[in-house]
């Protein structure tokens, strides 16, 4: 399917690897041109250039903290009208609800929640005067059902969840639509970090995690960064225009709801 999106320019946040890779690689593959943005300037680069030779689009790679003001203002400045946003970050760690005081929640904030609604905030008023714009959040399973141990990621999805809600279906009058997309597990290293805390706490290994987790799954197995990646690319599309304000599930089943 053509995506109908070649020739437009998308900022994708943290994505040197994973999640955010896979929809850097997706929208690379449909000719959007675009800045990748990640920490770590050496596999961000990598990347980027793995994508320029792959599809020919041009790419900047910023290395930058994409929860603080500064790493924000450099990507920013690298891309100030982006047609596309993709908004994404680390995820918090895992804990015991007893083990969070108010600086934790500040950071889970600052990253999960507030990091999104600033990008949101700075591209908006350009994409509402261009007429069309795509926005893509990267939040997680957990705003449906929770993760006990994700007391944090948990908390500060469920923010931005109900900020995109109103603000998506302000937008979209001019053009501008904004979903979410909420993976379950996928085989990244986020998964490899959370099945390593499972096999410190049970004495495991990790086989023996990732099956263990496996079989919570309908699916019967992890998601991959490109099927993640092509869900993304396809809201970003000309043909996703009528798709306002959603949270989309990506989880094999997991989730074991009705609705
Ligand atoms: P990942 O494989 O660990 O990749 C994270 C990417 O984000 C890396 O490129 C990393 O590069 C970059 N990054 C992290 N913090 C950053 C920051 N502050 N500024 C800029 N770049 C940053 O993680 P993932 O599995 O793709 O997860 C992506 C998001 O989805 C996370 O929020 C995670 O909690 C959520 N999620 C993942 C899963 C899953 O199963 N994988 C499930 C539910 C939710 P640097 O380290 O170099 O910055």
């Amino acid at each position: 399917m053509d995506l109908g999106i070649s020739g437009k320019k998308a900022l994708v946040c943290a994505s040197s690897k994973g999640l955010g890779f896979g929809c850097a690689q997706a929208l690379a593959a449909a000719g959007v041109d675009l800045v990748m943005n990640a920490r770590s300037e050496g596999p961000l680069e990598q990347a980027a250039e793995r994508l320029r030779q792959e599809h020919g689009v041009m790419i900047k790679a910023i290395a930058a903290d994409i929860t603080t003001d500064k790493g924000r203002d450099q990507v920013l400045n690298a891309l100030p009208d982006p047609d596309i946003l993709v908004s994404n970050a680390g995820g918090p760690p895992p804990g015991l609800w007893s083990d969070w005081d108010r600086d934790d929640f500040i950071a889970a904030l600052d990253a999960n929640m507030l990091t999104p609604i600033a990008l949101m905030k700075a591209l908006l008023p350009g994409m509402i005067d261009r007429k069309w714009g795509r926005v893509v959040n990267i939040t997680s399973q957990s705003v449906k059902s929770p993760i006990p141990v994700l007391g944090l990621s948990n908390a500060a999805r469920a923010g931005l969840t109900g900020y995109v809600a109103g603000t998506a279906r302000q937008v979209a009058g001019h053009g501008v639509t904004i979903n979410n997309l909420l993976p379950g597990i996928h085989a990244t290293d986020r998964a490899d970090a959370l099945d390593q805390a499972v096999c410190d706490a049970q004495g495991i290994t990790m086989d023996q995690a990732r099956d263990q987790r496996s079989a919570t799954i309908p699916a019967g197995r992890y998601g991959t960064a490109q099927e993640f990646g092509a869900a993304c690319a396809f809201l970003c599309s000309q043909h996703a225009g009528f798709i306002i304000g959603q949270n989309i599930l990506l989880d094999g089943g997991a989730v074991n709801t009705t609705l």
